[in-house]
């Protein structure tokens, strides 16, 4: 029988779980381990920031969802992982100690590291939990006239929210007969080109931003915020009434001390999601190193190979499955149209070594780019 723990209950951890689930027979224990009992759609946040879904549609109880896989569900959270002894620290919560495992799935997701902005607290709204979105939904009504700014600060890997907040934004002053009075203005920490990872796809995206008369300002690294104010790593100044801005990103802390991590904190894994170095240890989702922005698709096909090859592991049998890193994302103009953007961005190669081939390097070819007719 094999203890299998899964840490985080997010796209990557659920999915794991219900793919082991499915895979392995009941002999062996799967426990999901999760500070929060609610799973969180969060590429709905924008519609529920701007009033187009209730808090009820974004989320559901995961608890439930897990016992009726027959996987146990702990709501506690995770302070520590010792790959030594295997042993999980469970700081506060349901349980509190240590939880042992045979297998380990790391689904923590990314932190947000506001701290590294000072003014973050007091001065930018951003739109990555529930709460957060229905505050900036909020403060969005009470505005007639200004400027709003939207965007990224570096480090952080999301642009997909930021365009369309944006282009929601014209559309709702468009409704009220207000567009004239409000300025539009998006900020991007680098090009539009190295923050989508494409040329074509900057391109598109420029284009649908001028036709909205959504300014946009490139290479503006927000470093300080004070009341209306943006300050850059350039001493530059931007002013603002209202500011939505996603703050930098680090991996888990909850993974720092495992020896596994790079310069941010995202874990290492090779192409069959397993952490290097740990032989039975497993690592998914936004808390990996991977190049690129850190997208819900991305983890949850993670957390099949992780989960196909972890199953084999345990029947014995070498990995059978591998992750092709690929970048997809539309993101939704409203109107019924949005911008489609797929990407492949890393290339696969055989070492004569590899059992299964491994990848090297980012931006290997851009596969598509188009416009796409987005179903209502
Ligand atoms: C506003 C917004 C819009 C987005 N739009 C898109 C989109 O259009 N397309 C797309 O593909 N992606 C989108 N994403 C990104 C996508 O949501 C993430 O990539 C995805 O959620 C990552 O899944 P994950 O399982 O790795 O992490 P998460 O979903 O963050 O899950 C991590 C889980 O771990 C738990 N956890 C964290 N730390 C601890 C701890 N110490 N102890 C216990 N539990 C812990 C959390 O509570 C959570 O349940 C969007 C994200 C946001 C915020």
């Amino acid at each position: 029988m094999a203890k299998v723990l899964i840490l985080g209950g997010g796209f990557g951890g659920v999915v794991a779980a219900e793919r082991l689930a499915g895979q392995l027979s009941d002999e062996h224990q799967i426990t999901l381990v999760s500070r929060s009992r609610q799973f969180v759609f969060y590429p709905a946040l924008v519609r529920l920031a701007f009033g187009k879904c209730d808090k009820e549609d974004v989320s559901f109880d995961l608890r439930r969802t897990m016992l009726s896989r027959s996987v146990n569900f702990v709501e506690a959270e995770v302070a520590h992982i010792d790959p030594f002894e295997r042993k999980v620290d469970i700081a506060d919560g349901q349980v509190e100690g240590k939880l042992p495992y045979d297998y380990l799935i790391i689904a923590l997701g990314r932190r947000l590291a506001t701290e590294k902005i000072p003014g973050f607290y007091e001065h930018a709204h951003h739109l990555l939990n529930v709460d957060k979105a229905i505050q900036f939904g909020k403060a969005v009504e009470k505005l007639n006239a200004g400027r709003v700014i939207l965007g990224q600060c570096f480090g952080a890997r999301l642009p997909v929210p930021v365009y369309e907040s944006a282009f929601a934004l014209a559309r709702l002053f468009e409704t009220k007969g207000k567009r004239d009075l409000v300025t539009l203005t998006v900020i991007s920490p680098d090009t539009l080109e190295a923050e989508l990872g494409d040329v074509a796809g900057a391109a598109a995206l420029r284009k649908k931003l001028e036709a909205q008369k959504i300014e946009l300002l490139t290479n503006f690294r927000i470093e300080s915020l004070i009341k209306n104010s943006a300050i850059t790593n350039t001493g530059r100044m931007v002013d603002f009434n209202l500011l939505m801005l996603v703050p930098p990103f680090l991996g888990s802390s909850a993974a720092s001390y495992m020896g596994v991590t790079d310069g941010e904190g995202y874990i290492k894994v090779d192409w069959t999601m397993r952490v290097k170095g740990q032989e039975r240890i497993y690592a998914v989702g936004d808390c990996v190193s991977f190049v690129g922005p850190k997208m819900g698709h991305m983890a949850v096909r993670q957390g099949e190979v992780a989960a196909a090859n972890l199953a084999a592991q345990i029947e014995g049998h070498e990995p059978i499955s591998q992750y092709i890193h690929e970048m997809r994302f539309v993101i939704d103009e409203g109107r019924g149209d949005g911008l489609y953007l797929h990407k492949e961005l890393g290339q696969m190669i055989r070492r004569p070594s590899d059992k299964v081939p491994f990848g090297v390097g980012p931006n290997a070819r851009s596969r598509s780019i188009g416009r796409l007719r987005i179903q209502n």
